[in-house]
């Protein structure tokens, strides 16, 4: 039904609704209050004092208006048996005619020297507006009073949906009818039952995501990937060749692909792990475990650098176990290009690593069967396509978004979920500092003891918004300054997103092999390197990035046994934002990358989440994701239970529609 169905909406108020995206009644409905006003004590007109917001009822006893200006001024005397005052209203000239001598008025306002102003009202036998009244997220052009005044007529409708859920489901969970939360949600008579009715409302956003992604896993389901063989020698290899024996949640995560490896069903694993827990180890056997079977690997990272690091990380390893590995970059010379990807059209290439874009545009494999699919939230349609043409391969993806469990589930529920929580036990967690700007020179000379210790450091420069050129030269000019001031004596590379690729790996190779003291660099360090030498990291102005963005930053120290330090320069903490101050605090307090996640999911707000844009996420209207997850728990068993989607039906579809990533992320 159509906004306009309802009486007094006309085609000016219908565009005006249109621009909150209130289209048909049971947009009104959805229309969720940002708050609900709070009681104010009810007097008797003789008891009002001083500029006390209150609310007062009586009786309208004459009125009259008056123009000042561009300014409406109604007024109306109203009494209620203790006294008479005159009542205030400012531009609302259509409301002369409502307030006929006789009716019943209730008001809530406060008195000023004209007499009592009015901020909210009711009119006959209306109690909607003084106590816990819903305050909407209203325009310029559309009043609050419309508003309620339009939920309050769309209420009338509220049945008109039908009831989606089984009773027996309803009672079992304390839950409403969806037509009553619905009342609740618009007119509570508490903040207590504003909740309820959201919570149902939650409920159902919850459980129709769920759905959706139970349709797509079993979409997936008719999918068919080849089984490959038991683990073999190759493998066996591998495992006497890496210098540590991996911990017991990387071994878990093995058997768990193992398990997946052996089915027909295309693994749509998510390997969840903190940064430097491990998970590059995890994948490689993945891919090794497609070449024992005599089939290609596939890594895909989302940037060139980071597809580049990888391959500096497999190569040594796969070139021990006489396995052929190629990079594949735009950034490779046409020849080049064409020669890799010749080679892996061929399977003579057994593991190829590139970008997303790159392998899922330009490369024919002869036999994929593995794709690691690195830090991408969202395997695209496109993608997934072109690597299901023929067979499905079996794909693991990976991240280092450390999103707490529950919530990984709702992103990505219909993903089997690996996490790798712990990191290897040499481990020291890095210690980190929060230093003001003004005593920077004392976080240099901490870095500078460590190089003389035969350590070496990163100095991330400030992030600047405007372009990764800019970055670049800042980076640069840093990196200058620095040469000639606090690391003279010591030898500075500089990293960032200009160089040209073969100039990237050559800093790079320079610092891992330790002919570089130091690397002053932009933010393009943040994914995929790798120095376990490499103990110290300064952040400038470390304020200004976000604390997932930090905390991945942090990562690049502490892989190796030595403890690490991470020292985040500021500016004066009472120059910093609450949520500045925050975030840093946090980073100082905790290096658990889940917990710094729930904080970051406070500090922002769910629908921020990074990567929620593509998940569906930000759909939620009524769910508060940190808040609601034994709500998330309760739909997803109720999603299980249920005997289809029956009512939900066309809401899955509409979610799927909108977002029909969602399950192929
Ligand atoms: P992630 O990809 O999860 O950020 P990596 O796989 O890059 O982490 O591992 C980080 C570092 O830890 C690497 O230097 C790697 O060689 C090392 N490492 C991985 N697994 C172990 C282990 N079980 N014991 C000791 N070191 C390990
Ligand atoms: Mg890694």
């Amino acid at each position: 039904m159509p906004v306009d169905a309802l009486q007094g909406v006309g085609p000016t108020l219908k565009r005006r609704l249109g621009k909150l995206g209130l289209e048909r009644v049971g947009d009104l409905l959805d229309f969720r209050p940002r708050r609900y006003e709070q009681p104010v004590p009810q007097r008797r007109i003789a008891d009002l004092f001083g500029e006390e917001e209150a609310v007062i009822e009586g009786v309208v006893r004459s009125v009259s208006s008056r123009r000042r200006g561009r300014l409406t001024i109604l007024t109306a005397g109203v009494g209620d048996g203790t006294g008479e005052i005159r009542a205030t209203w400012f531009n609302q000239p259509w409301l002369e005619a409502k307030l006929a001598a006789g009716t019943r008025v209730r008001l809530r306002g406060r008195l000023n020297r004209y007499g009592f102003a009015v901020e909210s009202y009711d009119l006959g036998d209306v109690a909607a507006t003084a106590d816990f009244a819903p305050v909407y997220p209203a325009t310029e052009d559309l009043a609050q009073k419309t508003l309620r005044d339009l939920t309050e007529k769309a209420l009338a409708h509220a049945r008109d949906g039908g009831e989606p859920l089984p009773a027996a489901l309803l009672a079992r969970r304390g839950l409403p009818f969806r037509a009553d939360a619905y009342r609740a949600l618009h007119r509570p008579r508490s903040l207590a039952e504003a909740e309820v009715g959201r919570r149902r409302l939650a409920f159902d956003e919850l459980l129709v995501l769920q759905l959706a992604l139970a349709r797509r896993a079993s979409e997936r389901e008719a999918d068919v990937a080849e089984a490959l063989p038991p683990p073999g020698e190759l493998v066996a290899r591998y495992r006497t060749a890496l210098p540590f024996t991996l911990t017991e949640h990387q071994e878990r995560a093995l058997a768990e692909i193992d398990a997946d490896l052996a089915r027909t069903t295309p693994m749509q694993r998510l390997l969840q792990g903190d940064v430097g827990s491990g998970k590059t180890v995890v994948a490689l056997y993945a891919l090794l475990r497609a070449v024992e079977a005599g089939r290609q690997g596939a890594l895909m990272a989302p940037t060139e650098t980071l597809a580049e690091q990888h391959f500096l990380t497999i190569e040594g390893l796969c070139t021990e176990l006489g396995v052929r590995c190629v990079l594949l970059t735009s950034s490779l010379a046409a020849r080049a290009h064409g020669l890799a990807r010749q080679l892996i059209a061929s399977g003579d290439a057994q593991i190829a690593v590139g970008t997303h874009a790159l392998i899922q545009r330009e490369v024919e494999f002869r036999d994929l069967a593995v794709a690691v699919v690195d830090e991408q939230h969202r395997f695209g349609v496109a993608q997934r396509s072109a690597l299901a043409e023929r067979r499905a391969p079996h794909v693991l993806h990976m991240t280092a978004t450390p999103i707490p469990r529950t919530l990984a589930l709702t992103v990505y529920g219909d993903l089997s979920v690996t996490e790798i929580s712990k990191p290897p036990a040499s481990r020291k967690p890095v210690v980190t500092g929060w230093i003001p700007e003004e005593r920077s020179s004392e976080a240099y000379t901490r870095l500078t003891r460590l190089l003389r210790e035969g350590r070496q450091a990163y100095v991330v420069c400030p992030l600047i918004a405007e372009s990764e050129t800019t970055a670049a030269r800042a980076a640069t000019v840093e990196a200058e300054r620095l040469r000639g001031a606090e690391l003279q004596g010591f030898r500075v590379g500089c990293l960032h997103g200009k160089l040209r690729p073969a100039e990237r790996r050559e800093v790079m190779a320079a610092f891992k092999a330790g002919e570089l003291d130091v690397l002053v660099a932009t933010t393009v360090i943040e994914v995929g390197v790798d120095v376990p030498n490499a103990t110290v990291m300064i952040v400038q102005e470390a304020d200004r990035f976000g604390l997932a963005q930090l905390h991945q930053l942090r990562g690049r120290v502490g892989r190796g046994a030595e403890q690490s330090y991470c020292l985040l320069v500021s500016r004066a903490k009472d120059e910093l934002t609450e949520t500045a101050q925050a975030r840093l605090q946090a980073l100082v307090d905790t290096s658990d990358g889940f917990e710094l996640a729930d904080v970051d999911l406070d500090l922002r707000g769910g629908g921020q989440l990074l990567g929620a844009r593509q998940s569906g996420l930000s759909d939620l209207r009524f769910a508060r994701i940190t808040r609601d997850r034994k709500l998330l728990e309760a739909a997803r068993e109720a999603a299980r239970e249920l005997d289809g989607e029956g009512l939900l039906a066309p809401l899955v579809d509409t979610l799927l529609g909108d977002a029909d990533h969602l399950g192929h992320s």
